[in-house]
């Protein structure tokens, strides 16, 4: 087989596991997953192992990726993360359960509801403090009103999304909140949320210290399926595959050069002027990746005697004094979440996808 560079290998058998071991962990307390799959673009392959490991949903923010998935043939529950008003027909027509906090984006999906026939599910999404999306709790009471009301819609739950934009963690007090907000619109308005979506992948130091959570029933997974990672301190969860993906690239010059640049000082290529500092001559090489492919400042190399010197668009510079490589030579990287979301995005990288020894059983869903 032709080995082809750079290249994103992709260890499905480890993402069904650690699919599995959440589903695991998370199910003793009463709580389903829905494996979130927008990283990966919604990769077929690589959703199909999350579903196999038992998530009983998939969720993504992009529509365009829920229908690559449908049109693969995948079969499960999907949510779309991220609702936008211009895409309220194609939503009603691809999704089953979508997370909104605005009235006038509900009205549309109603609209469209009405006229596909159907019935669309929706998630409410509230405020705990983030302040990305969600409706302030001071103003869900009259929003719920408004959203039951609207005929072809069926309110099905609540959620929050905490840790993305302000760094606020899940904590004993806004879980609370959250599930407090359930019971008093249930109360409010007679009837049964039956999916309380308490967080993403930040949400696991939360539920290992809880003494009871409350409500919430569901989380909404992509970092901790994927890399094996909680979100708030980027600890790897005990028992988790963190390896899952992984980035080689081929190295086309190797020489040894001093470290300092020579001539007359400006900016490189992306605006900076850069400084250095003075280590004499150094085996260096560089490998055919660069910034259009990948965020290189989540890489690691595999071989700890490698050092990322810097990088531009295609070019990736490596201090290989410790370990001297020659051209032609593969060097392997892990992926943090950002590094991930680009190079699954680059058209450059070619997607391989390994399937190991994977029992062929599939787990019942939590
Ligand atoms: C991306 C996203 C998630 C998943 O986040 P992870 O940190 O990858 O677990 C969950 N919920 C929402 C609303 C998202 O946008």
């Amino acid at each position: 087989m032709q080995a082809f560079l750079p290249r994103l290998e992709i260890a499905l058998t480890q993402i069904q596991e650690n699919a599995r071991l959440l589903c695991a962990l998370y199910g003793q307390k009463g709580i389903s997953l829905m494996g979130v799959s927008k990283a990966v673009l919604g990769d077929p392959a690589i959703v199909a192992a999350m579903l196999r490991g038992g998530v009983r949903f998939i969720a993504d923010s992009r529509l365009e990726n829920i229908q690559k998935m449908q049109a693969a043939g995948l079969v499960t529950q999907f949510v779309l993360l991220r609702t936008a008003l211009s895409q309220a027909e194609a939503v009603v027509q691809s999704v089953d359960i979508s997370l909104n906090t605005e009235l006038e984006t509900l009205r549309k999906l109603s609209y469209y509801a009405q006229a596909q026939q159907k019935q669309h599910q929706v998630i409410v999404m509230v405020e705990m403090g983030d302040l990305r999306e969600g409706v302030l709790p001071g103003d869900l009471a009259p929003f719920i009103k408004e959203t039951v009301a609207l005929p072809h819609l069926k309110l099905v739950g609540l959620g929050c999304n905490l840790a993305c934009y302000g760094g606020i963690k899940p904590d004993e007090r806004n879980m609370q909140a959250l599930s407090t907000l359930v019971n008093r619109i249930e109360q409010a308005f007679q009837l049964r949320l039956t999916v309380i979506s308490g967080g993403n992948s930040a949400n696991y130091e939360w539920y290992q210290a809880t003494p009871a959570v409350g409500r919430i029933n569901n989380l909404r997974l992509g970092e901790a399926i994927l890399l094996g990672r909680e979100t708030v301190s980027r600890k790897a969860i005990p028992g988790l595959h963190t390896h899952a993906f992984q980035l080689i690239a081929e190295v086309i010059e190797s020489k040894q050069k001093p470290s300092l640049p020579f001539g007359t000082r400006g900016q490189d290529a992306f605006g900076h002027v850069p400084s250095f500092p003075d280590r004499g001559l150094r085996q260096r090489a560089i490998l055919a990746l660069g910034r259009q492919d990948v965020l290189v400042s989540g890489l690691t190399p595999h071989n700890q005697q490698l050092a990322i010197l810097g990088s531009s668009s295609d070019h990736l510079l490596l201090d290989s004094e410790q370990h001297p490589l020659r051209v032609g030579d593969e060097v392997t990287f892990d992926l943090d979440y950002g590094a991930l979301l680009a190079a699954m995005t680059s058209p450059f990288i070619r997607k391989q996808w390994l399937q190991g020894s994977s029992p062929a059983a599939t787990s019942q869903p939590c």
